[in-house]
């Protein structure tokens, strides 16, 4: 919980208990959760908590580069802490999406091909080994 406060603190927003509970359950999940996801989990413990403050909460956590939105589905957006980049694998079958631990030249680097880079986004999409393995042992 204090590493997530000083980073709005960081950022000059104030930590109010819902936007430490969004942060904190990005933190926890590595599920890459839509808005609906998280609000779904937090309004549990936070009856007061609306859709509209989580969107609003995460359009400034992404503003202030905190978190990251992934579009890798192409209908909604993911959110993802912004702590750590990395790539990601979408499974067609089971909609899971994986973080990837691949080596990209580009992660630490600020531009490319003279361009500045704000944004690093790499998507793959296919079929996860779960799920292979679950097709392998039904046949
Ligand atoms: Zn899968
Ligand atoms: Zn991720």
């Amino acid at each position: 919980m204090n590493e997530i406060k000083k980073m709005l603190d960081n950022e000059n927003i104030k930590p109010t208990y819902e936007r430490l509970s969004i942060l904190q359950y990005l933190e926890k999940n590595h599920n890459h959760p839509t808005v609906a996801m998280i609000y779904e989990e937090l309004v549990k413990k936070i009856p007061t908590i609306s859709k509209t403050t989580v969107y609003n909460s995460l359009n400034l956590f992404m503003e202030k580069g905190i978190v990251a939105p992934l579009y890798i589905t192409g209908s909604e957006v993911r959110y993802d802490l912004s702590t750590s980049q990395h790539h990601h694998f979408l499974c067609e079958q089971c909609g899971k999406i994986y973080d990837l631990t691949i080596d990209c030249p580009y992660l630490n680097k600020n531009t490319i091909e003279g361009h500045q880079i704000k944004q690093k986004h790499g998507y793959f999409r296919g079929i996860c080994k779960s799920c292979l393995e679950k097709d392998k042992s039904q046949k």
